[in-house]
């Protein structure tokens, strides 16, 4: 991790040479399209440097609307499940980048692995033509599992950037955490506050009561200590603020680990990727 100074966003090394912000902004479920531009030009406002969509969001119009002339903030789209292969993943792309009203983006993802459809291998070989056409400045995946990561290693000799998978206090992919650290593979958590949830917990109470701080900036700051990436979702400034509040703290090795009471194996809100198809 390096940050110029303790407010500004700190990066994660890419396995490509980049950087990524480790902080950023979700766009999921917000789907009008003006909402969208409002939530994202705001974001950019208070000083988000990363914004999150994707195709099935149905909201890529109004986040390129709200991005118009900040080539500087990061974007990342996905393409999703129906718009798997080689061919239709390169079509569906294009699709998204006349949406946003761009020419490129900084990283497209495959959204979902979708196993029994076996297309992500034929899809991943269009995002590396992608890539080298200039269209996405990096590439990765989403709720990539290990065996789907290394089949991709293995066929195609390219490893994916980024994974984006359900990552929050419980359900911590420990596991997973490792195997993305020995490839090389950095993790964006999705869903980090667990969908508002995370809020609720006693040990996350607890800490944010000690540290002087919200519960939502405790879980975040959790997962940045942990050198993962974040993308929290929220539609009111006052939640935007609160979650960009993050930078000039960090958690007690005591905080941390008493975040781990909190883990559990079920503790899995979407879909299982080793199931979920399109
Ligand atoms: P989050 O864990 O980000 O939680 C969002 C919820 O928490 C909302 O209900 C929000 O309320 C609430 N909230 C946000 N900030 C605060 C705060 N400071 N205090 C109290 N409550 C707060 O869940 P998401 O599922 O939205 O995940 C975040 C992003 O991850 C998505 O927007 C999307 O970009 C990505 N994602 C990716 C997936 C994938 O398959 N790749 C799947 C799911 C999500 P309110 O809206 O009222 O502010």
């Amino acid at each position: 991790m390096s940050t110029d100074s303790i407010t500004q966003t700190p990066m994660i090394d890419l396995n490509d040479g980049r950087s990524i912000p480790q902080l950023g902004f979700g766009t999921y479920k917000i789907e009008d399209d003006k909402d969208a531009e409002q939530a994202v030009k705001k974001a950019v406002e208070i000083g988000y440097q990363l914004v999150d969509t994707a195709a099935v969001y149905k909201n890529e119009k109004g986040v390129g609307a709200g991005l118009q002339g900040k080539d500087d903030i990061w974007l990342t789209t996905k393409v999703w499940n129906e718009s798997q292969g080689y061919d239709r993943a390169l079509k569906a792309f294009d699709k998204c980048l006349d949406r946003l009203g761009r020419d490129s983006v900084d990283l497209v993802l495959i959204h979902w692995p979708c196993p029994d459809d076996n297309l992500y291998v034929d899809t991943w070989k269009a995002f590396i033509e992608i890539q080298k056409a200039g269209k996405a400045k990096s590439i990765g995946v989403s709720n990539f599992l290990e065996p789907h990561l290394k089949r991709l290693a293995d066929e195609t000799g390219v490893l994916p950037v980024l994974n984006q998978i359900e990552l929050h206090p419980s359900f911590q992919q420990k596991d997973a955490r490792r195997v993305h650290a020995d490839m090389g593979i950095a993790i964006q958590s999705w869903s980090p506050l667990g969908q508002g949830e995370a809020l609720d917990s006693d040990v996350v109470k607890r800490i944010a009561e000690k540290t002087g701080k919200s519960p939502a900036q405790v879980v975040l700051r959790w997962h940045i200590d942990n050198g993962l990436c974040v993308i929290p979702k929220a539609s009111s400034e006052k939640h935007m603020r609160d979650n960009f509040g993050v930078l000039d703290f960090t958690l007690s090795q005591d905080d941390l680990e008493a975040f781990e009471a909190l883990d559990s194996k079920d503790g899995r809100m979407g879909p299982d990727p080793a199931t979920m198809n399109s």
